[in-house]
């Protein structure tokens, strides 16, 4: 197991460890594990309102929640939150226990674990790369930095066609007969019976670190809050409740607000909507309203179908009729 920096998120690394000099800082990986190799695409920084001490660290969650939204949005591949980096004072190159305690939720989001990394400079910056693996289990890794290093299609970006695709989509609007409305409650009557309903046993229930919860229910709601706001175009806020993320919206006709909520033991997302549970994992909405959208288009053709066969049977009838008629001449 290894890792790979692309040549932009190792100066992004580098660059911010510069400008905090005098301080404590660290940052987000964006990338993706593959055949035992993590590859750090992006690196980004903890956001203006980050708390940095010496033995605690913050990151600001909505400004690296959007930039994470921005950055994901240039590339072809999905980029997801793969691990995490910060300094430390001195020559200290280990973990400390509040350290563990967030590696270990890191560890949780995948099967694979999470990469960690520090950084010190004792006195030239060094950097020590960590697997985590669950619960908490340290190995050093090596790690190089190059894009040569990694396969081209995880650095390419959407290209002008697939972004223009995209708008000539949203613009012409291929589903604009079949808009079930601008309301949050008018959608999820569409979509509700195409997703998967689950079951929560309430003792599995687990507060934990409600940051690394709300994250990890970020990270997979990222790009259904982009499809629901620039292509359903409804309106919605999102807020943070202890350790739930509230999707709501109360302007538009019956108020909806749907508690997304993270299971530890089930590594899974899931949402309540009223007294129903549903399981929820990326591109969940849009999944779901795609396969509506399916179904909506073969019940029409269906229909027309019938139509033509009760048409067709009517003339049946009539020529019976006829012939009856003929007969009884
Ligand atoms: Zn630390």
């Amino acid at each position: 197991m290894k890792v790979v920096f692309s040549d932009r998120a190792f100066a992004a690394v580098m660059a911010e460890t510069t400008e905090k000099i005098k301080t404590e800082t660290g940052g987000l990986f964006l990338g993706s594990f593959e055949d035992g190799v993590w590859y750090v695409i992006e690196a980004i920084d903890p956001g203006p309102k980050s708390i940095f001490e010496v033995a605690y660290f913050e990151y600001d969650q909505q400004y690296t929640q959007h930039l994470i939204n921005k950055i994901a949005n240039l590339y072809d591949k999905k980029l997801s939150l793969i691990g995490l980096w910060h300094r430390h004072p001195g020559s200290f190159d280990q973990f400390s226990s509040t350290d563990d305690g967030t590696n270990s939720k890191y560890a949780r989001m995948r099967k694979e674990g999470a990469i960690s990394a520090l950084v010190n400079i004792d006195p030239e910056f060094r950097l020590t790369m960590y697997h985590v693996n669950q619960p908490c289990r340290y190995s050093i890794i090596e790690y190089d930095v190059g894009n040569h290093l990694i396969p081209d299609e995880m650095l390419q970006y959407k290209s002008p066609e697939r972004f223009e695709k995209l708008m000539t989509g949203i613009m012409n609007d291929e589903y604009k007969d079949f808009r079930p409305s601008v309301s949050l409650n008018g959608f999820l009557k569409v979509v509700l019976p195409y997703m998967k309903r689950i079951k929560i046993n309430e003792s599995l229930h687990e507060v934990g670190d409600s940051n690394l919860a709300t994250e990890r229910i970020l990270d997979e709601l990222v790009e259904d809050t982009a499809f629901l706001a620039d292509e359903q175009g409804i309106e919605y806020s999102i807020s943070q409740v202890e350790q739930f993320i509230c999707l709501s919206q109360d302007a538009i006709d019956v108020p909806v607000k749907l508690y997304f909520r993270y299971i530890a033991e089930k590594d899974a997302v899931v949402f309540s909507h009223g007294s129903n549970c549903y399981l929820y994992k990326s591109n969940e909405f849009r999944r779901a309203f795609e396969q509506a959208f399916k179904a909506q288009k073969e019940n029409t053709r269906q229909r027309i179908q019938y139509d033509r066969g009760a048409s067709l049977s009517d003339a049946v009838k009539k020529i019976i009729h006829i012939n009856l008629n003929g007969d009884g001449k």
